[in-house]
């Protein structure tokens, strides 16, 4: 391939990169601002310096255009409310008083007054502070950050493009702030936010910005036409300011759709869009729209929330397309690289030849710098790395990680009857019923009780070589015996092991599990200063030995009472992990699924009645547009069943999920046919217990009774009070009672309490029937 004269120009650039710094810098100072042992100071000096040194990195990779403004001390979204002025009353005399501390009491709340609300930043594990607007919102510009982050950039000499969330994005993210209508639309603020992202935008022309990057990833789930209609405004208004900023729209996580031709249409000077498999439709309906003429196309190639290297020829065949589409094609990864780790080549413990596969935030801005060179001065500019990738990309095909034919041809066998339980749920429901033997309206717990201080001194010690592994396990079953004891005596009917041993409950599984791999230093952004390390699905999944098996026998040793077996889901172990790019995620749930069918086998086998096998994260990866849920839907449930459908009739499977709205999936939950669910409902009121009434839901389901996301103890006639509602609902022969979720986050003296009033309810509650 020779370079067209139109890809002379071919830039590489990023919309975002990590933030916290290779040493975890970032969140060492906030940490220590909060505890006060950093100065104001202090803190923003180290943000000054991780900016500087990230720009740095950037441009020496060979990245042209580096983001500014996606820098956070806690999130880009909250942030934006700050830009917009958009702060909540309850929070406005603390951002009065101190505008950094004011920010962080948004963000986590004082003693005295909520922080603002939490959720996913569309399907990622990323979340986001939710802005708060009522038709009384005023808002006024205040692009301070902005400016001065853009100045910071300027100054060294680079070429800094500022990144802000898009005016519809930002008010489609918002929810009506407290006191105001359910039903208010942010949207409608639209013509009052506007005027402010324009001053925003003449701020930042003024300081030397060439182009403003706005994102819009909103865009890509299904919107309304008044939506889309909001959109063509919002970009003919903004597109139409004299004084202003280039225009760059950009838009991620999946493809425009609609949108696309109202985005195209627009006077903006160019658009951002993912190229990767999850935005597959984008380049048709790009040339559907008559592509981009006289406009420059920002062309997201490299996958920027996966680990995996780039297919170099395939993103210079995308790329080669691109070019007869758009005035200008410059390279970048497909979204903020926020969601990856920050640099692979740290990895001590990774074997060398995976190594080679992976490709973290510093790995990516190579690949992009690369792939705009090869498309600016032709590929034989870039012939050695195109043989490194061949050769990269080759071995991953071919290895045995990758390719192990036992995993394959067990895989290739299973039937639909081995994702079915032998038998329906009336006559599984009868063998369980006699078999343990519970007395109406069971109590049960979802598994983990509180990880204590000295259970985390436990694994360090263990890490750190001060105690052997039998002193560790010693410990844990020092742990088990006292949290069954504790349960047998509050009066619990169906135990729990308490999970102790459990550092997480995906990554516990991922380090017993062949194919899986572990990262030493592979940190990602979840809120805050909060960060995860996912593990990586990098080949075909085996299971060497049980994994949890002796836990929960031991458990059972030390009481008659059935103890329940704790297990993660397939679909949840591949929500929380980073997954494989080379087969289809279904047939990835396929290989969890099997090996955790054999778990389930044994722990069956040693003698365990109930095993519950956890989907918390089975709703926040339907995919983010409508038309991919019933597919999505089919291998989630399909894996989830063929987990637990091994199983004799009078072996009990239980499930649970956590999380406010389950309305759209409550066909998919009755899909598992798990004999039992619970479910997080204590805070809507058993709303849950509604849904699943109307749906004619035919199985065992245990509404949560008590909220676990607080020190409060709900009182036995609390308890009770849900309880009779959840009666209302679901027949007594059908319902559980149980907390809304795991107790892993609660001290001791609220458990107990709160555990106790929780009988008390369900024995009050029975007395009734
Ligand atoms: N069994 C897990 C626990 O109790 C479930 C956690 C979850 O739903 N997130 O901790
Ligand atoms: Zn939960």
């Amino acid at each position: 391939m020779t370079a067209k004269p139109a890809a002379a120009a071919a830039r590489a650039t990023v919309y975002g990169y990590p933030r916290q710094g290779q040493h975890r810098e970032l969140k060492k100072a906030i940490e220590g601002y909060w505890k006060g042992r950093v100065t104001a100071d202090a803190l923003m000096e180290t943000a000054r310096g991780l900016r500087r040194a990230n720009w740095r990195q950037l441009v020496d990779a060979g990245v042209h255009e580096v983001p500014t403004g996606d820098f956070s001390y806690y999130d880009h979204v909250l942030d934006t409310s700050v830009m917009v002025g958009a702060v909540p009353d309850r929070h406005r005399a603390a951002v009065e008083a101190d505008a950094l501390d004011g920010y962080f009491a948004m963000a986590r709340g004082t003693q005295d007054v909520a922080p603002l609300e939490m959720t996913k930043w569309f399907d990622t594990n990323y979340h986001y502070l939710v802005p708060e607007l009522g038709p009384d919102t005023v808002f006024a510009a205040d692009s301070a950050k902005q400016v001065g982050e853009l100045k910071e950039a300027l100054a060294p000499g680079h070429t800094p493009r500022p990144v802000l969330v898009g005016p519809v994005t930002y008010l489609l993210l918002a929810k009506p702030a407290p006191g105001v209508a359910a039903d208010f639309e942010p949207l409608t603020l639209l013509d009052r936010l506007l005027p402010v992202y324009a001053e925003v935008l003449g701020d930042l022309r003024a300081a030397g910005a060439e182009w403003v990057q706005l994102d819009e990833p909103a865009l890509v789930q299904d919107r309304t036409p008044a939506e889309l209609n909001a959109a063509e405004r919002a970009y003919r208004d903004l597109g139409a300011l004299t004084d202003r900023p280039k225009l760059l729209v950009a838009s991620y996580f999946d493809q425009l759709g609609e949108a696309l031709p109202v985005l195209a249409k627009a006077p903006v000077d160019g658009l951002a869009l993912d190229f990767t498999e999850a935005a597959a439709g984008n380049l048709d309906a790009l040339a559907a729209a008559g592509g981009l003429p006289g406009k420059r196309l920002v062309a997201g190639v490299v996958n920027g929330r996966n680990i995996w290297i780039n297919d170099y020829e395939k993103s210079l065949a995308t790329l080669g397309t691109l070019l007869g589409l758009a005035d200008r094609v410059d390279v970048a990864a497909s979204c903020s690289l926020l969601h990856v780790p920050l640099d692979a080549a740290v990895e001590r413990d990774i074997d060398p030849q995976i190594l080679r596969w992976l490709a973290f935030a510093r790995q990516k801005t190579a690949e992009i710098a690369t792939l705009a060179r090869g498309l600016a001065q032709g590929t034989h500019t870039i012939a050695a790395e195109l043989a490194a990738n061949r050769a990269d990309l080759a071995s991953r095909a071919g290895s045995a990680i990758t390719h192990d034919p036992a995993v394959r041809a067990r895989s290739a066998a299973v039937t639909d009857a081995d994702g079915r339980r032998s038998a329906p749920y009336a006559k599984r429901a009868a063998a369980q019923r006699a078999h343990l033997g519970l007395p109406l309206l069971p109590t049960t717990t979802i598994g983990s009780f509180p990880q204590t201080g000295e259970l985390r001194a436990a694994r360090a010690d263990l890490r750190a070589g001060r105690i052997d592994t039998a002193g560790y396990e010693e410990r844990i079953r020092n742990e088990i015996r006292e949290v069954i004891a504790f349960q047998e005596k509050a009066g619990i009917d169906v135990l729990v092991h308490g999970e102790p041993e459990r550092n997480d409950m995906v990554q516990y599984f991922a380090e017993q599990l062949t194919g899986y791999l572990a990262t030493q230093h592979g940190w990602v952004q979840s809120y805050g200063t909060r960060y995860v390390r996912p593990p990586v699905l990098a080949g075909d999944i085996s299971r060497p030995e049980p994994m949890t098996v002796r836990w929960t026998t031991y458990a059972q040793s030390c009481t008659d009472r059935p103890v329940k077996g704790m297990l993660t889901g397939p679909v949840t172990m591949l929500a929380w992990s980073f997954v494989r790019d080379d087969q289809p995620l279904g047939d990835t749930a396929r290989q969890v699924a099997l090996a955790l069918r054999d778990e389930v086998a044994d722990l069956e086998a040693a003698g365990t009645s109930v095993i519950q096998v956890d989907e918390p994260a089975l709703r926040e990866t339907l995919p983010l547009r409508a038309a991919g849920h019933a597919a999505y839907l089919a291998w989630a449930t399909e894996a989830f069943r063929l987990t637990t459908s091994g199983v004799r009739d009078r072996t009990q499977i239980h499930t649970h999920m956590c999380y406010a709205e389950f309305g759209d999936i409550v066909q998919a939950i009755d899909d598992l046919d798990a004999d039992v669910v619970s479910l997080e409902a204590a805070r809507s009121h058993m709303q849950v217990a509604r849904e699943l009434a109307a749906h004619g839901y035919p199985r065992e389901a245990g509404p949560g009774v008590y909220d676990i996301h607080s020190p409060r103890v709900p009182s036995a006639e609390e308890a009770a009070s849900l309880l009779r509602k959840g009666l209302d609902a679901i027949p007594a022969e059908r319902l559980w009672v149980n907390p809304d979720c795991g107790l892993k986050t609660r001290a001791w003296p609220e458990t107990r309490a709160s555990l106790e009033n929780l009988v008390a309810a369900a024995r009050t509650v029975r007395a009734e029937i």
